[in-house]
């Protein structure tokens, strides 16, 4: 259960931090940002340098390695508030070189939920899939249209018509929003490993324009957040990254 008062506590935080990252884009990011403006949507990625934050206000850059999911819907608000032109975009804001390094056979549990950055070699990409990013339905009583933003892959209808009071509806798939999404997988570099050690391997998953940008063999760093899943069958749950930004590796691995 999440008190009242920690409820507002949370919503103080994500309004100071929305304003604390206006500033900063203001500063230090304005003319990168407004020219993807300029052109959006056909351009909607925006890559900030994580140690210019930090130089900026340390406290915001822990906040995004903390509680990476708020500060990026709060990066991706600030930036729509200081859009002169007002188009109520939606920005992808990745960062690069964010100092939460983790070796991905470290990847425990302390880590779900944090903004970390990982090396490894692209195993295998699965085949792009649309998420569903805003559903729409029909009201099967009165036929009024209800938009509903979904979140995860259990699509959430209208819990009431907000006209005729009905309960059931119809999910119109043509009228619906989607984004690409892609799951690769990533084993560690083996020069990280000792002898007789098996390589550790995670899922990513990739979303909009970072879908369909890697192949088997590619030696990247990974940012994201660290979130688990439970698998039905297994009753397990299951590690992955939900992957914000990545980067080629310059460095050789040893290939298997
Ligand atoms: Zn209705």
């Amino acid at each position: 259960m999440v008190t009242e008062e920690e409820n507002n506590k949370h919503k103080r935080a994500s309004t100071s931090s929305v304003l604390k990252l206006e500033k900063f884009f203001s500063e230090l990011c304005k003319d990168e940002i407004f020219a993807v403006l300029d052109v959006y949507p056909e351009e909607k990625t925006v890559v900030i340098d994580y140690n210019s934050l930090e130089v900026f206000d340390p406290d915001l850059a822990d906040l995004l390695l903390e509680k990476p999911d708020d500060t990026l819907e709060a990066a991706a608000k600030s930036i729509s508030n200081i859009d002169p032109q007002r188009k109520n975009a939606k920005l992808n804001v990745r960062f690069s070189n964010i100092r939460n390094h983790v070796p991905l056979r470290n990847l425990r549990s302390e880590y779900i939920g944090k903004f970390i950055a990982v090396d490894g070699i692209v195993r295998k990409t699965d085949e792009i899939h649309p998420r569903i990013m805003t559903a729409v339905f029909e009201c099967r009583s009165c036929m009024r249209i209800h938009e509903v933003e979904q979140k995860t892959n259990i699509i959430h209808e209208p819990a009431v018509c907000t006209e005729c009071g009905g309960r059931s509806f119809k999910l119109i798939q043509e009228e619906s929003r989607y984004m690409d999404t892609q799951t690769v997988k990533l084993q560690e570099p083996l020069e990280n490993l000792s002898g007789g050690d098996q390589p550790r391997q995670i899922n990513i998953v990739l979303e909009d324009d970072l879908v369909d940008t890697l192949t088997p063999g590619d030696k990247i760093r990974v940012t994201g957040i660290l979130k688990t899943l439970r698998d039905e069958r297994t009753k397990r749950f299951n590690n992955y990254i939900y992957g914000n930004y990545f980067e080629p590796l310059e460095q050789e691995f040893e290939e298997l």
